[in-house]
C-alpha cells in the first residue's frame, strides 16, 4: 500500500502550506466551530471528548504558518496545529456534504453551514495547545528557523552550516535546522546552488552559501506563486501548479534547463534526488 501510494503521495512544504493558510484566512476568522467529529482519536494530543468540549464553541481568530505546521489560533487563549502528514488537506465543504468516516480524520462543523475535512494518509496531526505552551510542544517547539522570515539571513545559513560534517541535503531536510522544506523543492533548491545533495556541508565556499542562501528564497517563493506542489491544495481545492514549473525535481531524463544534460535519479541516504550531473557536481 505504501509502495504504490508513495509515488502520488508527497508531504505538505512551506510553500503548500502558505498557500493552504492564505486561502484558510479568506475564509475561517471569525468563524466559531459548533462542533467536531473525530474518526481518528490517534491523531489527537487529546481525548476525543476533552477535544471536542475544549472546541466546541471556540471561534478561529487567524491561522498561520510554521514550518510545515498550520497554525489556528482561537479565543481563550488556544491554538489548533495541525500537520497534514503525508498526503494531507484541508478543504471546505458546505454543511450537507456527508464526509467519508475511513478517509476524513478529522471534520469540525462551523456556525456557517460549513464544514472542514481533514484528511491525510499518515503521520497527521491534530493538537489543541494552550498559546503559552507551543513553545513546549514536542515538534512545533523544536523547529529550526523559519526560511522566509527576515530572521533567515546568509549569514544565519552561513552559522547554521558551519562545522556540519553530514551531507547538505540531510541538514536542508531536518526540521530541527531550518523548518519548512521537503524531499520536493530541496530538488530544484539544490539544481538552483548548483550542489550536489551528497556534498559535504562544512565545504561550502562563501560562494556557495549566497547561491544557497538565494535559491532556498527563490524557490520557496515560486512554489508558493505557483500555488503549490503536486497535489497539494488550497482550502477550496486548488491544485498546486508548480510542478509545471519544476527544473529537475521529478525530469529524469529530461534535459537541465541550464546546460541540457540529461537529468538522473539518484539514492542519496533514504531518500530520493533529481540532479543535473554536469551542473551539481
Ligand atoms: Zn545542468
Amino acid at each position: 500500500m505504501i509502495r504504490a501510494w508513495s509515488v502520488f503521495v508527497a508531504m505538505p512544504e512551506l510553500p503548500d502550506i502558505v498557500v493552504l493558510t492564505r486561502s484558510m484566512n479568506e475564509v475561517l476568522p471569525g468563524r466559531t466551530i459548533i462542533d467536531a467529529t473525530v474518526n481518528q482519536p490517534k491523531v489527537l494530543n487529546k481525548t476525543v471528548e476533552v477535544f471536542i468540549s475544549l472546541i466546541t464553541g471556540r471561534k478561529i481568530m487567524q491561522i498561520r504558518q510554521r514550518g510545515k505546521w498550520i497554525l489556528a489560533e482561537l479565543d481563550k487563549n488556544l491554538v489548533l496545529a495541525f500537520n497534514l502528514g503525508m498526503g494531507g488537506e484541508i478543504i471546505l465543504h458546505a454543511a450537507e456534504e456527508k464526509p467519508d468516516p475511513k478517509k476524513e480524520r478529522v471534520v469540525l462543523h462551523l456556525d456557517n453551514s460549513k464544514q472542514l475535512w481533514i484528511h491525510f494518509w499518515w503521520f497527521g496531526h491534530v493538537h489543541l495547545i494552550e498559546s503559552t505552551e507551543i513553545h513546549c510542544h514536542k515538534q512545533i517547539g523544536n523547529l529550526g528557523v523559519e526560511p522566509l522570515s527576515t530572521e533567515f539571513s546568509r549569514g544565519k545559513l552561513s552559522d547554521i552550516l558551519s562545522g556540519r560534517r553530514g551531507r547538505i541535503k540531510s541538514y536542508l531536510l531536518d526540521q530541527r535546522v531550518i523548518a519548512g522544506i521537503g524531499n520536493v523543492y530541496i530538488q530544484d533548491i539544490l539544481w538552483r546552488a548548483r550542489l550536489h545533495p551528497e556534498r559535504k556541508a562544512n565545504t561550502l565556499s562563501d560562494i556557495d552559501i549566497s547561491l544557497l542562501h538565494q535559491a532556498i528564497l527563490v524557490t520557496l517563493q515560486e512554489g508558493i506563486r505557483y500555488g503549490g506542489g503536486p497535489k497539494e491544495h488550497d482550502i477550496w481545492g486548488n491544485e498546486g501548479r508548480y510542478p509545471e514549473h519544476y527544473q529537475v525535481a521529478y525530469r529524469t531524463g529530461k534535459p537541465c534547463p541550464r546546460c541540457q544534460s540529461i537529468i538522473e535519479k539518484i539514492r542519496v541516504g533514504s531518500t530520493t534526488s533529481y540532479i543535473c550531473p554536469r551542473c551539481q557536481t
